[in-house]
């Protein structure tokens, strides 16, 4: 390798912590304490984004993904379990984000059915990254060999895509026409 093409190489390359993960159950654990402080957050942020929303039928939807959050989080300690490992969370600075947007496009939307489309895009948003989070999570889990794990992790693969749908019914149905 020339020399210049070294130092190039070098430039971008991220030097890992004495911590990290050197192989896939590794990060698996790591990426289930990362989701683990998401759903706990989202137990507090949901509530909040309640409250907010006008529309009879997208507060019933947010407050039964509630419950099904407050039941992932302690779907999360199964799959901890199972793998004899703490649940421990981890700060997840991109939930911590899509939440602090969230938050932000309540100061800046009117309350009624301009605030619930904008906290509609919000929750989408959190829905998806939920959905490619144990996305990812069931095919480690797969690959690993954990079978029970892969099973608890595609139920609640399956809970967020159904609450994305929901949300996307809820937009569609009325509140963007009302909001325009
Ligand atoms: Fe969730
Ligand atoms: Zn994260
Ligand atoms: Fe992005
Ligand atoms: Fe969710």
């Amino acid at each position: 390798m020339k020399t210049n093409e070294k130092s190039k190489t070098e430039k971008g390359t991220v030097k890992p912590k004495s911590s990290a993960a050197d192989d896939l159950r590794n990060l698996f654990v790591d990426s289930l304490k990362d989701i683990y402080w998401a759903e706990k957050a989202l137990t507090k942020a949901l509530p909040k984004m309640a409250k907010n929303a006008t529309n009879e039928g997208l507060v019933e939807a947010i407050t039964s993904h509630l419950e099904e959050t407050n039941s992932q989080v302690t779907r999360l300690e199964d799959v901890f379990a199972l793998l004899g490992e703490k649940a421990v969370a981890k700060k997840c600075d991109a939930m911590d984000g899509l939440i602090k947007e969230g938050e932000s496009i309540l100061e800046e939307t009117e309350p009624g059915a301009v605030r619930d489309a904008g906290i509609i895009a919000a929750s989408q948003k959190i829905e998806h990254y939920e959905i490619a989070t144990y996305g990812t999570l069931c095919a480690f889990a797969r690959t690993l060999g954990e079978k029970e794990a892969e099973k608890l992790l595609a139920t609640t693969l399956a809970e967020e895509k159904e609450a994305d749908v929901t949300l996307t019914k809820k937009a569609y149905n009325t509140i963007n026409f009302d909001a325009k």
